[in-house]
């Protein structure tokens, strides 16, 4: 009886198994042609300006308009873009999109908005990756003080000493560098200390419990209190209530980011929203 059960429970997940198989090959297939199909785009996320409550900088997140399945989100096909290696094919095409929307802002005179840009691990990793970078400042025209980039804690972490080089050299640039999702990762302070970084955004899953749950306010606040010892500008990601605000309003927090304000817009809502925010 019970050798049965398990014969049919094996056959259940195999089966399971393959099923999800061939539906993450098939997405990694269409993740091929979207590229050259133009079903990629970015929106923008607002990042206001805590004390002048004026937007100054945007994210840009990448989305995957499917023709059957719609809307897809990046956190499911980036994993599989990083694992096939279509991640430094589409991570290009992010980094010079992002940076000809920024400038055609610039020019048109929105005002200065820095535009932040997600950079992957294998992106990271390709041994010409400034000039990958210094390409798109180029093409684009844009400012290169309005370019940021955000890393995570594990891909500067991977290899400090190459980090360490890599950063110092990619700020002779002139953009910004930024650490993302802080908190969940592993990275030590002696080694934060070392990296050429402009700003720390403070991940979401600390400010979800704001200002309710008294240890995590406390954890934000010394978060906050770190960053801003090392002399970063500090991003609270994740901002979704009046009484978050209110809470971080008495910090020195720099940005704020999250849907109480605005949730990521496509490029020509982001600029009416600009237009109408900070009139
Ligand atoms: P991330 O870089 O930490 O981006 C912030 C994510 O938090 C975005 O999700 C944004 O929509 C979401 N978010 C912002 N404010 C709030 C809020 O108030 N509440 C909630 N619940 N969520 C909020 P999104 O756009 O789905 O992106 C998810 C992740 O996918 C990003 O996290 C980033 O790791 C990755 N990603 C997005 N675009 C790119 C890209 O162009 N390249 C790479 N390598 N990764 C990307
Ligand atoms: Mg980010
Ligand atoms: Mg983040
Ligand atoms: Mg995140």
């Amino acid at each position: 009886q019970s050798k049965v059960e398990n014969v049919e429970s094996v056959r259940f997940y195999s089966q399971t198994n393959s099923h999800e198989l061939k539906e993450k090959i098939e997405l990694e297939t269409a993740l091929h042609k979207a590229l050259e199909n133009n079903e990629l785009l970015l929106h923008y996320q607002p990042k206001v300006d805590l004390l002048t409550r004026k937007v100054r900088a945007a994210e840009a997140l990448i989305r995957w308009q499917h023709p059957e399945k719609g809307m897809i989100s990046p956190v499911v096909f980036i994993p599989l873009a990083e694992e096939s290696g279509l991640i430094l094919d589409i991570g290009d095409w992010v980094l010079n999109e992002a940076c000809r929307q920024a400038a055609e802002w610039e020019r048109s005179g929105l005002g200065d908005i820095e535009v932040s840009v997600n950079v992957s691990g294998p992106q990271f990793q390709e041994a010409n990756y400034k000039a990958h970078v210094e390409t798109a400042l180029k093409a684009s025209g844009l400012s290169p003080s309005l370019l940021m980039l955000e890393l995570t804690e594990s891909l500067a972490m991977h290899n400090v000493e190459a980090s360490v080089k890599l950063l110092s050299s990619l700020k002779e640039l002139g953009i910004g560098l930024s650490i993302d999702d802080f908190g969940t990762g592993y990275s030590s302070l002696s080694y934060l200390k070392r990296f050429p970084l402009d700003e720390l955004k403070v991940d979401r899953s600390f400010i979800t419990g704001i200002p309710d749950n008294e240890d995590e306010v406390r954890i934000v606040l010394a978060i906050i209190a770190m960053a801003k010892a090392l002399r970063l500008s500090v991003v609270i990601e994740g901002v979704e209530t009046e009484e978050q605000l209110t809470l971080l309003q008495g910090t020195q927090s720099d940005l704020i980011q999250g849907f109480y304000f605005s949730k990521p817009l496509a490029a020509d809502d982001f600029r009416l929203f600009v237009e109408q925010f900070n009139h």
